[in-house]
């Protein structure tokens, strides 16, 4: 048969469970994470939006009036009414201590006063904003607000509204911005839980798939070594009750290998008729038995047993009656060998009995019981005829003169030809004594 090529079912199934899980945790992972940020951006944008008009409100209180330039020999005023908010921290600086938020008030493109320090920690009033935000928010008159603009090598989170003179023209701009930095980590570390507690379940959901596929894995690869076995001729090999015990469709599966093996067990080793085992099972058992004996010294005994004029059975009654007298024997023989070893349909109207840890003096014993019981207890034929059945033995014990299973059958072979010879109905023990007779 082409061997064909075995895939690994573990892979299989797990990529069938995980995969789909992985791949679901994930994009609703990232989904979600994505929503989430989102809202956070967007709820930062309005946090410094709500803060621009504050701050512009709070100008309006303070320094009523419209803003305008005043300019003088050295200098540009940018004006609130009749205040000059150049140089004038003291708003900006304390909006800054309760917000952590950077302010920056702008004539033109120019910052006129800002929360805003250099390295060196000086403001940097005087400088020009950058030219996309004067192109946005001057030009255009427009507000705008980016996630990401450079002031002074650093990144902001940055709201730029205009500033109107009163006629109506933009003549400045103010900045309320939050470090990109600060804004991102706020956002990581809001994720962050949610995300790690994903990551958790879908481990979590990973470990119990793994768990419960590696234990289907395990038992489909018990059932699949012992029907490999069973293959090879291992009919005596155990499926692990684990799998047994299984209610589902791999449990019936087990319990069905286990019936195949049995009735492949009962073909090939058990004698049709008797049910006895059969001969070729009974040299196999006989081997295990010589091993013991030779490996672990455990003596046994050997019976070989033989129906007297069972031909005249055949003849008298009919082949069908012959048959019922076998297997009524075997029936007996089997009950017999309870406890005591085992027998085998030897050959046609053979039986051989094989009594390991046993020795001569108790099988005689039992043997001799056994031949009484059959000349006591006839057969029943078709109920109306009552068969008188005889056997006779040739008994051997391990040792000495019978040294293997060869010189065993023999030798009990030779002992039973005697107890023929001598009249049958017997158990022969002993070769001397009987030839004696
Ligand atoms: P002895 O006491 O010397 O053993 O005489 P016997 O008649 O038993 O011996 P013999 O060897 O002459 O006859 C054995 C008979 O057993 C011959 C054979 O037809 C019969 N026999 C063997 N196997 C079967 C079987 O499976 N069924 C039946 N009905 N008869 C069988
Ligand atoms: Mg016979
Ligand atoms: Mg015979």
């Amino acid at each position: 048969m082409k061997k064909l090529k075995v895939t690994k079912l573990h892979g299989t199934f797990l990529a069938m469970n995980l995969l789909p899980i992985i791949l679901m945790g994930l994009v609703i992972t990232l989904f979600s994470a994505n929503r989430f940020a989102a809202s956070m951006y967007h709820e930062a944008q309005a946090g410094l939006m709500d803060l621009c008009n504050t701050i512009q409100v709070t100008i309006d209180e303070l320094y009523p009036g419209a803003y305008h330039a005043e300019e003088t020999e050295d200098a540009i005023y940018f004006m609130k009414g009749d205040h000059a908010l150049n140089g004038d921290y003291k708003l900006l600086d304390s909006v800054k201590k309760v917000t952590g938020v950077d302010i920056t008030l702008f004539y033109q493109d120019i910052r006129v006063a800002t929360t805003l320090e250099n390295l060196k920690g000086e403001r940097v009033v005087g400088t020009q904003v950058n030219p996309v935000v004067k192109r946005d928010v001057l030009d255009k008159a427009d507000d705008m607000f980016y996630s990401s603009v450079m002031v002074e090598n650093e990144r902001y989170f940055a709201y730029y509204a205009p500033l109107f003179a009163e006629d109506g023209s933009c003549i400045g701009m103010i900045f309320v911005a939050k470090s990109s930095a600060d804004v991102e980590r706020l956002i990581r570390n809001s994720i962050m839980p949610m995300v790690v507690i994903a990551v958790l379940v879908m481990v979590l959901v990973a470990l119990v798939t793994i768990h419960y596929t590696t234990g289907l894995v395990n038992t489909i690869k018990k059932i699949e070594t012992y029907m490999a076995n069973i293959a090879k001729g291992h009919l005596h090999d155990a499926l692990d009750y684990e799998v047994l015990k299984r209610e589902d469709e791999l449990g019936e599966m087990g319990r069905n290998a286990v019936r195949m093996q049995k009735s492949l067990r009962e073909l090939v080793e058990e004698d049709t008729l008797t049910g006895l085992n059969n001969r070729r099972c009974g040299e196999k058992k006989l081997q295990q038995t010589y091993e013991d004996y030779t490996k672990r010294g455990i003596s046994y005994c050997v019976a070989l047993g033989d129906i007297d004029f069972f031909k005249r059975v055949n003849d008298t009654y009919g082949h069908d009656c012959g048959d019922v007298v076998l297997t009524e024997v075997a029936k007996r023989i089997k009950y017999f060998m309870r406890g005591k070893g085992y027998a085998v349909r030897w050959g046609g109207e053979e039986f051989l009995l094989v009594f390991p840890e046993f020795y001569m003096d108790e099988v005689e014993e039992v043997m001799n019981e056994f031949i009484r019981e059959m000349d006591t207890h006839t057969i029943s034929y078709k109920e109306k005829t009552q068969i008188h059945v005889t056997m006779t033995f040739g008994i051997v014990q391990a040792g000495g003169q019978f040294p293997d299973i060869d010189s065993m059958v023999s030798g009990a072979d030779r002992r039973l030809y005697i107890g023929k010879q001598n009249g049958r109905n017997r158990i022969v023990t002993d070769e001397q004594s009987e030839q004696d007779l």
